[in-house]
């Protein structure tokens, strides 16, 4: 652990804390490009060792409005679990739809070993994660991609397909273009062609790949069948929630569809739409060599991404792995440890003493 016992007075275990103040400063010190490409490889290694996970849909707490979510999962040296909400009205008073923190501990001690912020380290790794899929799945030679759905992911979906999977142009589309108005203004200067779209189907002219981040608490057909040809590769990544999905059915019918962990797909993701034996396959399969991706160039591919526990894993690990280099994190007393293990009423007699 990085504070314990160092500079920690007697009493208290100090747990590397990552704010957003800090997580800011690392991905600007870092470069966003180099974040996305090193998380990329983080979820792919974390991938091909999947068997040693601790695996389980996450715990949900749906509400009218939203969701809150525990994401737990280890691999028997390191426990991670992160706190995640989805209320998609929440941008109407103001707030945004998905936030998150999250925990990394020592299995061997249960202590924790880090504490972060993750409402960026999600956007992160999330995009992360859409472009491994496109990485394993899209065609070779993909450089376009349409984005439907341009809200708080969209630019980490583009920052990343753009660093890992050479992507360049991008064409964009959101009900509201105000939405697609800020993403362009964002990602200006970066090198990127940028087309707004006035509908989906216009945005997925000439795309090999299509990413759908849109949020609403309910099915709803973002892409029509008559818009997804041969050879095209799709992320879902908005439908992620029971009676929240993005795809019309028959598009599902027609694709080979590839899933992070299955069990919780089959609850929260497109496929909730399908008949519960429909074949998928897990992308760890196709990562580690048990299953083939792509065959053939006309094959049409879905990656149902719903973000899975071992992914935030991944990030935590990846964060662990990045603190100490850019000097972004802040001791915090979260643990009571007194100095005898077993007199934590002591703690309170010695603070009596000494107030
Ligand atoms: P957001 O609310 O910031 O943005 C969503 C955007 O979708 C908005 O700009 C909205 O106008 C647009 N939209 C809604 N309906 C649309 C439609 N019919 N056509 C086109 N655009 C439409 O939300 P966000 O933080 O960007 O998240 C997007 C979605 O991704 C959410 O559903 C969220 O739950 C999901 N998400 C998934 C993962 C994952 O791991 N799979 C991770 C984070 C977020």
């Amino acid at each position: 652990m990085l504070f314990q016992g160092s500079i920690a007075p007697s009493h208290r275990a100090l747990v590397p804390f990552v704010s957003v103040e800090n997580m800011l400063a690392l991905v600007h010190r870092h470069g966003i490009a180099l974040c996305l490409s090193e998380l990329t490889d983080y979820v792919e290694a974390d991938f091909r060792r999947w068997e040693l996970f601790d695996k389980t849909p996450r715990l949900a707490s749906h509400s009218s409005i939203g969701v809150i979510e525990l994401m737990p999962t280890s691999d028997g040296t390191d426990y991670a679990f992160k706190f995640v909400n989805g209320h998609p009205s929440n941008t109407k008073r103001g707030l945004q739809t998905v936030t998150a923190f999250g925990v990394l501990a020592s299995v061997e001690t249960g202590y924790p070993q880090l504490f972060s912020e993750m409402t960026l380290l999600t956007a992160l790794r999330t995009a992360a994660t859409s472009a491994l899929a496109t990485r394993t799945l899209a065609r070779a030679g993909a450089d376009t991609a349409a984005i439907v759905g341009n809200g708080a992911q969209s630019e980490f979906q583009i920052l990343a397909l753009a660093s890992v999977c050479g992507i360049k142009s991008f064409r964009l589309h959101d009900i509201d273009p105000q939405a697609t108005r800020r993403c362009m203004a964002n990602l200006e200067d970066m090198g990127l062609s940028l087309t707004p779209c006035a509908s989906a189907e216009e945005a997925v002219e000439g795309a090999q790949v299509v990413t759908t981040c849109t949020a609403d608490k309910r099915y709803q057909t973002i892409l029509t069948d008559n818009l997804i040809g041969a050879g095209m590769h799709v992320n879902a990544i908005g439908g992620d929630c029971p009676g929240k999905t993005e795809l019309h059915r028959d598009i599902l019918l027609r694709s080979d569809i590839f899933t992070e962990y299955t069990p919780q797909t089959r609850i929260e993701g497109d496929i909730q739409q399908l008949d519960e034996d429909h074949p998928v396959t897990e992308i760890w399969q196709v990562l580690s060599g048990a299953a083939k991706g792509r065959t053939d160039d006309r094959q049409i591919t879905v990656f149902d991404g719903v973000g899975f526990a071992v992914e935030d894993f991944s990030a935590l690990r990846w964060l662990r792995d990045r603190v100490g280099d850019h000097n972004v994190a802040e001791p915090l007393d979260l643990i009571a440890d007194p100095d005898d293990p077993r007199d934590l009423f002591g703690m309170l007699k010695r603070y009596a003493g000494r107030a």
